[in-house]
């Protein structure tokens, strides 16, 4: 049994490194940090957006604004679980469906900046519209056929798409969650070579039951590539209309009440070849790729959530007296609004850093995405929680209740209901750490691989020796040189400018633990997950204190108060610090060995005396 599981694993490692995007054509600031530089000159200064967008972004966001208060009652889409016909036409008239199609097929061709704006405002307003509109756009059909479409492709789909044909993105299925290559569905080519006939289950399809056009992941017939099977994961644009393809179930949640999310199934659902994205075998990478920018929009949308929090948070803290003070005056409460607020400003400014840098072109955001979409969930939900808990009973209580009896209603419990499954979608965060540690040892991996590969030759072995002494002899003692660094900043305060120091010389700490950290696992560093995800932590954290002060940089002397940039940035990069130095203490007292312990008794029931005197309802 384990020999069949660890040739399983083996088959997913494989397929999954064989889909990762190999090259680094541009420079990562991310990279680089975990690598043992900070480069600051990277992101400082902050790459605020330019007038013209911005321009562009305040005249669209202006009208959909205007749309989504006179169309969506946010409450009314929770409890009926609709997003009214009539809404989803005034966004389509707003060219909401194609916001990031170009214009030559009839989008508006935002930037992505301009398209997390419009998805942030969206989801502050109405999760399940941001959701909805999300799934269609950023990993639905005009994301990966603008990637990796043909002319044709994009000539037949997008026009439909931006103006108002739905898509939805089909990976998921019942045994395939984060580990694809476990897929089940199918697609097997027809004789004469010209069809595919689709069969299979996917779950959890958000728009799949209202789509009208559909990315369908599928497994290809394997090849033989050097005398080994190689799994194909093959992307089809699949047209809901097609003969064979139903919806099973619509699935219900605890939250995104609105969203249109099935069961799908394909029986025997004929497609020509012409509609295979890429070329077969490419799948995966178009999903990994795709998601690369394309979940730059869950941290937007977070970031969101986290201003409305504060909004709210500040103004109850603000009204509400107990012990003859407002609650706001006690130190308790004023720790959750300084915190939510220094956090807040820390996600904005790692959101939008991330969208910038996708902007610009000419780097590679696929560690920055990443950390976005882990960081700024797993704080949103903090965020959330602190906004309840400082709300107390009135956030436990519905919209609908305070509402009713006559109270300020803030819908804190949809929001929370809501925002939950962020740290779910488009890569759990535990995924998304696996994710950032093997791009952030990438480096390190492609000098030492060949090293570890048993079928290279020793001579080709002799010269990637040579290589790794000659990069090894440099790169090293440079991680632990400790030269005053001077990084220009133009008006950061002394606290703040110590903040850069710290990320400068945390840089170094950080990629010499990695370093010695392979050393000593080696192979097994793969299994050492609470290890890695350490370091993850810590390089997130410095990623995001790096562009909270960026960020604050840029904001000075801005007239609108936003002086208090420097305070917020501070506090967070305090928290950050401790944090961080709390990971390195983890790292250096590693308490894997009693958590696999522990867990590995919990799970062969030894503990089942712990769940004595409860009603199971499941054997
Ligand atoms: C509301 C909603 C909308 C969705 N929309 C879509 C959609 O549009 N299209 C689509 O294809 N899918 C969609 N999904 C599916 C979603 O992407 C998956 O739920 C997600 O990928 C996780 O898969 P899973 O739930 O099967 O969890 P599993 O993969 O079974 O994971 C279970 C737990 O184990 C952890 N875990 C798994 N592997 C590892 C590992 N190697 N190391 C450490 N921890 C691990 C996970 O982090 C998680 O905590 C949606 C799901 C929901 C609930």
């Amino acid at each position: 049994m384990e020999l069949t599981d660890n040739k399983e694993k083996q088959k997913s490692l494989d397929l999954t490194e064989d889909s990762r995007e190999m090259e680094w054509t541009y420079t990562s600031f991310v990279g680089e940090l975990f690598n043992g530089q900070f480069r600051w000159d990277l992101i400082n200064p902050f790459p605020v957006q330019r007038d013209d967008d911005k321009r562009i972004g305040d005249e669209f966001l202006e009208k959909l604004k205007a749309s989504l208060i006179e169309h969506i009652d946010p409450d009314d889409v929770d409890k009926t679980g609709v997003i009214p016909e009539k809404a989803k036409n005034a966004l389509a008239h707003l060219g909401c469906f194609g916001m990031k199609i170009p214009k030559k097929y009839g989008g508006l061709e935002l930037s992505q900046i301009n398209y997390n704006r419009a998805i942030a405002l969206i989801g502050s307003h109405c999760a399940s519209t941001a959701v909805f509109l999300s799934a269609h756009q950023s990993i639905g059909v005009p994301q990966p056929l603008k990637l990796f479409g043909t002319d044709e492709q994009k000539e037949k789909y997008l026009p439909r798409l931006a103006k108002g044909e739905t898509s939805a993105f089909a990976l998921t299925e019942v045994d395939v969650g984060s580990d694809p290559a476990q897929m089940k569905t199918t697609a097997t080519p027809t004789d004469d070579g010209n069809h595919y006939i689709i069969n299979g289950s996917k779950l959890w399809c958000t728009n799949g039951p209202i789509a009208d056009i559909l990315i369908v992941m599928t497994k290809t017939p394997p090849k033989i590539v050097n005398g080994k099977e190689k799994q194909q994961i093959t992307a089809f644009i699949v047209e809901a209309n097609t003969p064979g393809f139903e919806v099973e179930h619509r699935c219900k949640f605890m939250g995104l009440n609105g969203i249109d999310n099935g069961l799908l199934n394909f029986k025997d659902v004929k497609v020509p070849k012409e509609n295979i994205i890429d070329k077969p075998g490419r799948g995966l990478k178009i999903a990994l790729v795709t998601l690369n920018t394309g979940r730059l929009t869950i941290p937007a949308a977070s970031s969101a959530c986290n201003k409305l929090c504060l909004y709210w948070s500040r103004k109850w803290s603000q009204q509400r007296t107990q012990w003859g003070t407002t609650i706001g005056e006690h130190q308790a409460v004023a720790e959750m609004i300084a915190n939510m607020a220094a956090d807040t400003f820390a996600t904005e400014s790692v959101t939008w850093l991330a969208s910038a840098l996708a902007d610009k072109g000419n780097a590679d955001i696929r560690l920055e995405a990443a950390i976005a979409k882990y960081f700024c969930t797993e704080v949103s939900w903090k965020i959330v929680d602190d906004a309840l808990q400082i709300r107390a009973g009135r956030g436990y209580e519905t919209y609908d209740s305070l509402k009713k009896r006559g109270e300020l209603p803030l819908p804190i419990e949809r929001m929370m209901r809501d925002t939950r499954i962020n740290r779910i979608i488009e890569g759990t965060s535990e995924i998304m750490r696996l994710f950032i540690a093997r791009e952030a040892m990438d480096k390190h991996f492609q000098l030492l691989m060949p090293m570890l590969d048993p079928k290279i030759p020793l001579s080709a072995k002799i010269s990637s020796l040579l290589k790794i002494l000659a990069h090894y002899s440099i790169w090293y003692p440079k991680q632990w040189v400790r030269l005053p660094v001077e990084y220009k900043s133009r008006s950061l305060s002394k606290t703040n400018k110590k903040h850069l120091k710290f990320i400068g010389k945390t840089t170094k700490k950080l990629a010499r633990g990695l370093f010695h950290a392979m050393g000593r696992y080696q192979q097994k560093l793969e299994k050492e997950q609470l290890i890695m995800f350490r370091f993850v932590e810590i390089g997130t954290d410095l990623f995001a204190m790096a562009a909270s002060l960026s960020y604050a940089e840029s904001l000075l002397g801005d007239c609108n108060g936003r002086d208090a940039s420097q305070d917020l940035a501070d506090l967070f990069c305090i928290n950050a610090r401790t944090r961080i130095k709390q990971a390195f203490y983890s790292i250096n007292h590693s308490n894997g060995k009693s958590i696999n312990n522990l867990s590995n008794r919990v799970l062969s029931n030894e503990c089942e005396w712990l769940e004595d005197g409860v009603i199971k309802t499941i054997d």
